[in-house]
């Protein structure tokens, strides 16, 4: 049964503050959870917020998501904002969007309030996948296979899940099941186009976002149901049912960054997470670490960038900004309602703190991959100015995006 805020705030109170040893692998994950630690609820998620606190919800708010839906309106008379962008950006949506509005007469919204339900009976009895390292890198295979650009596997950790989803109906929360015994969670990277990413701020840029989601919909129902397949349990994830951010970092994807983002040594901080929980027994990846700590400790592109000054100088702190921040833990945070309100200024989400890392780049190049060698090093202060130098991560036209029409 679906219970409206108030009673969500009590359920909260009570199931949230859990007592918790701080664990030294978080240190090195990036973030330090403390003893005043408690479990997030979707309810406070910005954009679950964005439907009913007067806080971040707004006209600008209701005008932003409407772009998403109307095609043939031009909402901004700026370059990169122009009728073919949004057609072209909300087309890039549309996978992820039809998956969302399924069920939306049930009040779910797969992918990012509930799990990815379009999955078939699996097998009744498991096949023997061998080893726990055989069969991650089994799973592994078969998502790269799939589309996956990262993969990693890592333990769960109840401490990421949610204590409720976001109902829409209720305007408030709803509980969120996830079944018992899923105690392996893979997590998938998908790369973002970088030329559409340097077009930020756009509405070209937000193709990139949601190519990011519709990709990760199709992998993430691929190996779930590749799983289920074999005779286990799994339950495709992508915004909904818990933190991404955390589960990257553990599963060695990459580190975290000054932004709230994880950088990942292969694109940078150009990439969506997804995540698969389940019962098949597979090994774990570890936590890894390329020298993104020792870079934001002496780098502030992304705050210097951010036009809503929504990401703070300065040591990792458990100081919130609001409600949309975890409570008890250190990190790095960003205040995410200044953050939403310049997405609604400009009528699309904004990529400026991804375009602007100096990680972000393409490391296929070996200038690039040598240049992440330094930056990992104690010449981190030459990497940086020569990414500077370089003028990396400088705006490009979205126009030049489009070929020419001579081309
Ligand atoms: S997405 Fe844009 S507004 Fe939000 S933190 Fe990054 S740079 Fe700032
Ligand atoms: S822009 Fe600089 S400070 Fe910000 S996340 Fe990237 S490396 Fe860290």
């Amino acid at each position: 049964m679906h219970t409206g805020k108030g009673d969500a705030a009590k359920r909260a109170k009570t199931r949230r503050r859990i007592p918790v040893a701080i664990d030294a692998s978080d240190i090195s994950c990036g973030f330090e959870v403390g003893n005043d630690f408690e479990r997030f609820s979707q309810i406070d998620d910005v954009f679950a917020r964005s439907r009913y606190d007067p806080v971040v919800h707004s006209e600008r708010s209701e005008l932003f998501f409407s772009t998403y839906r109307k095609p043939l309106t031009e909402w901004r008379a700026a370059k990169g904002f122009q009728q073919n962008d949004y057609a072209f950006r909300n087309a890039t949506w549309h996978v992820a969007d039809v998956f969302a509005e399924m069920h939306e007469s049930r009040d779910r919204r797969d992918g990012f309030l509930d799990p990815l339900s379009m999955l078939r009976d699996g097998a009744s009895e498991q096949v023997d996948l061998g080893t726990p390292t055989a069969a991650a890198a089994m799973i592994k295979h078969a998502a790269r296979t799939a589309g996956a650009d990262l993969v990693g596997v890592t333990a769960y950790d109840h401490r990421w899940t949610y204590t409720e989803r976001f109902s829409v109906k209720a305007s408030g929360a709803k509980p969120n099941d996830l079944p018992d015994g899923l105690n392996h969670v893979i997590v998938i990277g998908q790369a973002m186009d970088a030329t559409l990413i340097e077009t930020s701020p756009s509405a070209l840029s937000g193709a990139a976002t949601g190519m990011g989601y519709s990709q990760d919909a199709v992998v993430l129902l691929t190996i779930a149901q590749y799983l289920r397949n074999l005779g286990y349990q799994a339950v495709p994830s992508m915004n909904d049912t818990a933190l991404a951010v955390p589960y990257a970092i553990q599963a060695g994807l990459g580190e975290y960054g000054k932004h709230g983002l994880v950088i990942t040594p292969e694109f940078g901080t150009s990439v969506r997470f997804g995540k698969i929980f389940t019962d098949a027994p597979l090994a774990h990846d570890r936590p890894i670490s390329f020298g993104v700590k020792e870079m934001c400790e002496i780098c502030s592109a992304c705050v210097t960038g951010c036009p809503s000054k929504a990401i703070p100088d300065g040591a990792p702190t458990a100081e919130r900004h609001n409600r949309s921040n975890l409570q008890g833990v250190t990190k790095w945070s960003i205040d995410g309602e200044k953050c939403f309100s310049y997405w609604t200024k400009i009528n699309n989400d904004c990529s400026i703190c991804v375009r602007v890392c100096p990680f972000t780049r393409d490391y296929t190049s070996a200038k690039n991959r040598l240049w992440l060698r330094l930056a990992g090093s104690p010449l981190r202060r030459l990497a940086l100015w020569l990414d500077r130098r370089e003028g990396r991560g400088a705006r490009r036209q979205a126009a030049t995006w489009w070929p020419s029409p001579s081309e």
